[in-house]
């Protein structure tokens, strides 16, 4: 049985002419910062995001690590999502490698509500930590792939900046968020010190994520990623296939049109044991709505061959990505219809 995968936009596999470009980029040692291909990927990422620099990572987790390292020193409070990915899904990083303190407020709506994040900055108190980083992320990844635009993060900026309080863009998947919003990726993070974004997500590249900044901010963002063993040699061979993975990234608009075709077809199946809770830019939400149905299945998906991801116990996480085809959506059609059929 064909499986189609649903997990993530993370499970494609390099194109025959990506590994082509990977196998005949120039290269050199980029702790000397002599790899050519990833100097040309850090130039082109910086452009792209309007920023003075940028700086090729392993990992976006490496990369939001490093952020943290790089704006704060050890003691200091993060404001951040209560659902975000780097309160979430980092291992704990902020206090085991920054030593820090998170400081959650409610994501419910993707964003960061202004008044919220007022109210967790600190004042001056004895007793109080200092506030030392502001997070957001868009687009939101527990939240349901939803995307925000600038007038979202116009007040959080301003808010931020009168504080004298860095802001941090968790931008996983930015571009799908630029291309929901109808936005210049430039213009959407301008009010951001600094910017992560993933080459390895729907973008399609096998690995790598970028961070974005100041001049000032990227050379000590180098130094703290050479204290998380970050520091690559002819990682060059990777970058060429980072820096393909950006220029084509119009790719993502497929992505969302086959994220609604998918939503579009389970609503067409109306249920009230199995219903669309959110469709946003790539991702699709399914709700379920008997105790612990999400078990249940994304098991029964899982044995009809479309693999899924269960985010709660009501929760269940559909990704479309470039290595899916046309004839996927109708083979999810027939499956879904027989599962939805047996409930
Ligand atoms: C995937 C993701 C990351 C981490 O990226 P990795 O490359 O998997 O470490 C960070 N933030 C968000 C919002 C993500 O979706």
């Amino acid at each position: 049985m064909k499986k189609i995968d649903l997990r993530s936009d993370t499970v494609t596999r390099p194109s025959n002419e990506m590994r082509q470009i990977m196998a005949t980029a120039d290269v050199g040692d980029d702790v000397y910062g002599e790899d050519p291909s990833i100097n040309e990927l850090e130039e082109r990422a910086a452009e792209l995001l309007n920023k003075e620099a940028a700086l090729f990572l392993p990992s976006g987790t490496m990369a939001n690590q490093v952020a943290l390292l790089t704006h704060t020193v050890p003691g200091q409070e993060v404001v951040l999502g209560d659902e975000s990915h780097i309160f979430y899904y980092e291992v704990g990083g902020l206090a085991r490698l920054g030593s820090l303190q998170a400081r959650t407020v409610s994501d419910e709506n993707g964003y960061l509500e202004p008044a919220a994040v007022e109210h967790a900055i600190r004042g001056e108190n004895i007793h109080y930590p200092e506030t030392g980083l502001i997070c957001m992320e868009n687009t939101h990844n527990r939240r349901g792939g939803i995307s925000y635009g600038t007038d979202r993060v116009e007040p959080i900026a301003e808010l931020a900046k009168s504080k004298g309080i860095p802001l941090h863009l968790d931008g996983a998947r930015l571009f799908n968020a630029a291309y929901q919003e109808d936005v210049d990726p430039g213009d959407l993070v301008a009010g951001f010190d600094s910017v992560m974004f993933c080459l390895s997500k729907g973008l399609g590249a096998p690995v790598g994520s970028m961070l974005a900044g100041s001049e000032e901010f990227i050379k000590s963002a180098r130094k703290n990623r050479k204290l998380l063993g970050g520091g690559m040699r002819q990682a060059g061979i990777i970058a060429a296939a980072g820096l393909y993975a950006l220029e084509n990234r119009n790719v993502l608009k497929a992505d969302h049109e086959q994220a609604e075709e998918l939503a579009e077809i389970i609503e067409g199946f109306k249920t009230d044991k199995l219903e669309v809770f959110r469709q946003s830019t790539n991702f699709v939400m399914l709700a379920c709505n008997n105790q612990g149905g999400a078990e249940l299945i994304s098991q029964k998906l899982n044995d009809a061959g479309i693999l899924t991801n269960q985010f709660s116990d009501r929760l269940i996480r559909l990704v479309t990505h470039q290595d899916l085809t046309e004839g996927d959506l109708q083979v999810f059609a027939e499956r879904m219809e027989e599962i939805i059929a047996g409930l």
